[in-house]
């Protein structure tokens, strides 16, 4: 049973390696073209590691749950909307909504304005590990808060599909459970064919503890901004690499390629979940973009969480 000391530094954990996951993916993220610009914003002016909207959208989500105690969709909306910059890398279906939403356009509206079924990215997915901090507890409700979340930017089911299914595993890694169990209820939980399927190849490799090279983890399952193309990936690393540590994680995501951002990002999240900070290497968190904000915001989240648990019992 973990202390409630543990539970902060895996709090810490989550958000620390969802941040620095996607700092130390986004130079490799993309074709020659991607990899070009991001060296012309990758660093501060202080020269720490700059990150992308993976993080943004986060810290926005963090702090709009703090101050609101709920997902208030109409007010999230509007945050995301005013922290956009272009040079954080937003995909360009979030651009889209983001700019309408900061015309006046309501986030109802500019959700499918683009996909009339709205996007199937992984942009909603990025950010449910903050999402499974608060609303671990209840499957039921941390499905429902991701789905909130997720539908202001992307309203496909498919986006929503990826995100419950990295929120899941994000909140079961908090609990410690078994890599083979948790592979098992993503299967459970996955709706779509495509998410079953590729849930079912990751239980196979994982309970046959095979090494599987980069390559064929992205030909099998996908590197791409889609969600069904980058959900069950970053799962399945985050899984794969649990017991090994986050510089090993981080080097294998990176060849996977593609969105190496955002795999690295959630996977990166899901191993903070299990591993908590103290295991994350000093010298990375010290070279990151605004460490310390996130480490504190990380820091409130988990009390409202305590205050949430006190409630319930
Ligand atoms: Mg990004």
């Amino acid at each position: 049973m973990k202390s409630r000391t543990d539970l902060k530094d895996k709090f810490i954990g989550t958000f620390i390696g969802l941040s620095l996951g996607d700092a130390l993916g986004a130079p490799y993220e993309g074709g020659f073209i991607e990899r070009f610009l991001w060296k012309f914003f990758s660093k501060t002016p202080t020269g720490k590691m700059r990150w992308t909207d993976d993080t943004q959208m986060s810290i926005d989500l963090a702090e709009s749950i703090l101050k609101k105690n709920t997902i208030d969709q109409n007010y999230l909306a509007l945050k995301f909307a005013s922290s956009y910059k272009w040079s954080r890398g937003y995909g360009p279906a979030a651009s889209k909504v983001l700019k309408s939403i900061s015309k006046g356009v309501s986030w109802k509206v500019a959700n499918r304005q683009t996909y009339k079924e709205g996007s199937l990215g992984n942009g909603g997915a990025m950010r449910s590990p903050i999402l499974a901090l608060i609303y671990s507890q209840n499957h039921d409700l941390l499905a429902k808060e991701i789905t909130k979340a997720t539908q202001i930017t992307h309203a496909h089911p498919q986006a929503i599909e990826g995100a419950v299914l990295v929120g899941k595993t994000v909140s079961l890694a908090l609990n410690n459970i078994d890599t083979i169990r948790i592979i098992n209820m993503v299967l459970k939980y996955s709706n779509t064919e495509i998410f079953k399927k590729k849930a079912e190849l990751s239980l196979k490799w994982l309970e046959d503890n095979l090494d599987i090279s980069p390559k064929e983890v992205s030909k099998n399952l996908g590197n791409g901004i889609k969600a069904a193309d980058s959900c069950i990936t970053a799962i399945y690393l985050g899984l794969r690499f649990r017991s090994k540590s986050f510089n090993e994680l981080i080097k294998f995501t990176r060849k996977c390629g593609g969105d190496v951002d955002t795999l690295c990002s959630m996977s990166g999240s899901i191993w903070g979940a299990f591993n908590g900070f103290n295991n994350i290497p000093k010298e990375l968190f010290d070279d990151l973009e605004d460490a310390n904000r996130i480490k504190s915001l990380a820091c409130n989240l988990y009390k409202t969480k305590i205050q949430i648990l006190e409630k319930i019992n």
